[in-house]
């Protein structure tokens, strides 16, 4: 839970609560100082710690930008970030400025980072989970392709399928049927 003035040092960035305590995201798995001037995520998705080393005793992670921990986030922890915020929220319609904003950057460097850790694009790398886990669902399920790819973030289905082949060569069904 989050008091009102916990509340409203957050979302003014009030760098004297910095010592008293540390908000974490319950969807992204990140932790900030209250003065962090990332965007406001929604309050019923907030923890507040009073011991400010809890928050990663609980799996949480420091955010690049206000580096809570006072440590540097270096850009190998960002970008294991970046990947668990992908593969949490895949099913999303997740474009690099939404990236961005949940994992507490800019767009411009957290697209030059990825790609300079992974050799890949935020958007790649996000294409190769959604991938993934259609084919998964193919092979292990008797999901509809429509199904499977709104559960995949691609609602579009014509879309699905022909990122589907360009990716493995073969279009969802075909696969489906070979593999049966
Ligand atoms: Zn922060």
């Amino acid at each position: 839970m989050i008091t009102d003035s916990e509340w409203q040092a957050l979302k003014t960035n009030d760098a004297a609560y910095d010592n008293l305590f540390r908000y974490a995201v319950k969807t992204t798995k990140i932790f900030c100082r209250p003065s962090c001037p990332s965007r406001i995520p929604k309050r019923e998705n907030v923890e507040i710690y009073y011991d400010l080393n809890e928050p990663e005793k609980r799996g949480f992670r420091p955010c690049k930008r206000c580096q809570p921990t006072g440590k540097i986030v270096n850009d190998e922890l960002w970008v294991e970030e970046i990947e668990a915020i992908l593969r949490q929220n895949y099913q999303m319609n997740l474009s690099l400025k939404e990236l961005a904003f949940l994992a507490h950057g800019s767009e411009s460097y957290l697209r030059h980072v990825f790609k300079k850790i992974t050799g890949q694009t935020p958007q790649q790398r996000l294409q190769a989970i959604r991938m993934a886990h259609a084919r998964r669902e193919l092979l292990n399920t008797r999901k509809t392709i429509t199904v499977i790819a709104k559960d995949i973030g691609l609602p579009n289905v014509s879309y699905f399928i022909k990122k589907f082949k360009a990716y493995y060569g073969q279009t969802p069904k075909r696969f489906r049927q070979q593999n049966e």
